[in-house]
C-alpha cells in the first residue's frame, strides 16, 4: 500500500546523516548524544558510557569497541589490519590497564579478492601477537557488492587493571589529591603537565597525502602502532593522572575533551608541540590543522609536574615514545586550550567540528 503524502512528506523533511557526524569532533559527540547514546539505558558501572571514554570499566573489566572502515586498506607504514589491533589495545592501555584478550567481526564485500582478505588478517594477527594480545573470537559476514566498501572489521578488547596503576596513583598522591580510580578523562587538574608522546598529525597526513594522490612528501607514514608496553612502563614510573590517543579530531579534541570534562584551563606552548616539517607544509597547503588531524600510534598524557621529567625520560626510552615532550600545564579558568605561539602570541585551539580527514581509522 502506498504510504500516506504527509508520512512522504515528513521522511523528505527527516534529517540526514553526514559525514561529521562520524569524524570524532564536537558534531559527532552532538550526534551521539541526541540518536545513539540517549537510547541506551544508564548504567551504574564505574566507567560508564556517560563518561565518553577510551574504554568503559564494568566489575572492574576494562571494555572497549572500535568500528575500522579506512581507506585504502593499504598506507604508507600500516593497514587495517594494523589499526584494528593498535586502536582497539591503545583504548584499552590508556585507562591504566593491561589489555587481555581481542575479539574481530568482519564484514566482507563479495568480490573482493581473497589475497587481500590474508594480508589484512595476517597483519593482524602479527600485530596482536607482536603487543601480547590473543584473537579470541570474532565473527564474519558477506554481503553483497556496494554495501560496504571492501573490507570493514569491528574489533573489541576486554582489559583488567595494570600491575602498575595502583603504584602510578600513590605516586601522584605525593603531589595531589587523586580522586580517581583510574587514569580517566575528568582527572586532570590545575598544575599537571602535558606530554606528547612523540610526533603529531604523521596518520592523518600520510593517508591523505597517499589517498589522495598529492604526493607531499614520502618520508611521512602513518605512526600506527600498539602502545600497551610503553604505557606499562610510564604508570611503573608513576604520577600520571590521565592518558589519552589522540586518534580522530587529534590533539586538539584530546586536550578540549579533557578541559571540559575535568574543568580546566590548558596553556600549551605551540614551539613544543612535536611537530614534523613536512607534516606542518602539507596541513599548509591544504588548509587543515595539523592538531586536528587522527594520529594511530600516539597518546597524550596529563601527569603531576614533579614527576614530568621522568615521565619523559622513561617514554623517550622506549621506540614509540622517543620524540615525547611537555608541551604544556592544566590552568586554573575557563575550560579551553590557549595555545602560545613563537611570537609570543596567543590563540583559543578549538575543538574542530570533525577531522578534516575522513576515513583515516
Ligand atoms: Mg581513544
Amino acid at each position: 500500500m502506498d504510504k500516506p503524502i504527509s508520512e512522504i512528506v515528513h521522511l523528505a523533511h527527516m534529517p540526514k546523516v553526514v559525514m561529521n557526524q562520524g569524524a570524532g569532533g564536537e558534531a559527532m559527540q552532538d550526534f551521539l548524544s541526541k540518536h545513539i547514546t540517549s537510547h541506551f539505558p544508564k548504567t551504574g558501572c564505574e566507567v560508564s558510557l556517560d563518561s565518553m571514554d577510551d574504554s568503559a570499566i564494568v566489575d572492574d573489566i576494562v571494555f572497549t569497541t572500535d568500528g575500522h572502515t579506512v581507506k585504502p586498506l593499504f598506507f604508507p607504514g600500516g593497514d587495517m589490519g594494523m589499526i584494528c589491533a593498535a586502536g582497539t589495545v591503545n583504548d584499552i592501555s590508556v585507562m591504566g590497564a593491561k589489555p587481555l584478550a581481542l575479539s574481530c567481526a568482519v564484514i566482507l564485500e563479495e568480490g573482493l579478492d581473497t589475497d587481500i582478505v590474508d594480508r589484512i588478517m595476517g597483519s593482524f594477527g602479527r600485530t596482536a601477537e607482536g603487543c601480547g594480545v590473543p584473537i579470541v573470537t570474532g565473527d564474519t559476514k558477506v554481503v553483497e557488492s556496494g554495501a560496504v566498501d571492501q573490507l570493514f572489521m569491528c574489533t573489541s578488547a576486554v582489559g583488567k587493571r595494570s600491575e602498575h596503576l595502583d603504584h602510578n596513583i600513590e605516586v601522584a598522591s605525593q603531589y595531589r589529591n587523586f580522586d580517581s580510580g583510574w587514569c580517566t578523562d575528568d582527572n586532570v587538574r590545575p598544575g599537571d603537565a602535558i606530554i606528547a608522546s612523540g610526533y603529531l598529525g604523521d596518520h592523518g597526513v600520510a593517508l591523505l597525502s597517499f589517498r589522495e594522490g598529492y604526493g607531499f612528501d614520502s618520508e611521512i607514514k602513518s605512526d600506527v602502532a600498539p602502545l600497551n608496553r610503553m604505557i606499562e612502563k610510564i604508570l611503573k614510573t608513576g604520577g600520571i593522572t590521565a592518558m589519552k590517543d589522540p586518534t580522530r579530531g587529534g590533539m586538539a579534541n584530546t586536550l578540549n575533551e579533557w578541559c571540559s570534562k575535568s574543568r580546566v584551563g590548558m596553556e600549551i606552548e605551540y614551539p613544543r608541540i612535536p611537530l614534523r616539517e613536512g607534516v606542518v607544509s602539507a596541513c599548509d597547503l591544504l588548509g587543515i590543522d595539523p592538531l586536528s588531524i587522527g594520529n594511530e600510534g600516539k597518546v597524550m598524557i596529563a601527569c603531576v609536574p614533579d614527576m614530568a621529567d621522568e615521565v619523559v625520560r622513561t617514554l623517550r626510552s622506549t621506540p614509540e615514545g622517543r620524540d615525547a615532550a611537555v608541551i604544556g600545564y592544566a590552568k586554573e579558568g575557563a575550560p579551553r586550550v590557549i595555545l602560545r605561539t613563537e611570537v609570543g602570541g596567543r590563540r583559543i585551539l578549538e575543538a574542530p567540528a570533525g577531522d578534516p580527514v575522513p576515513r583515516i581509522c
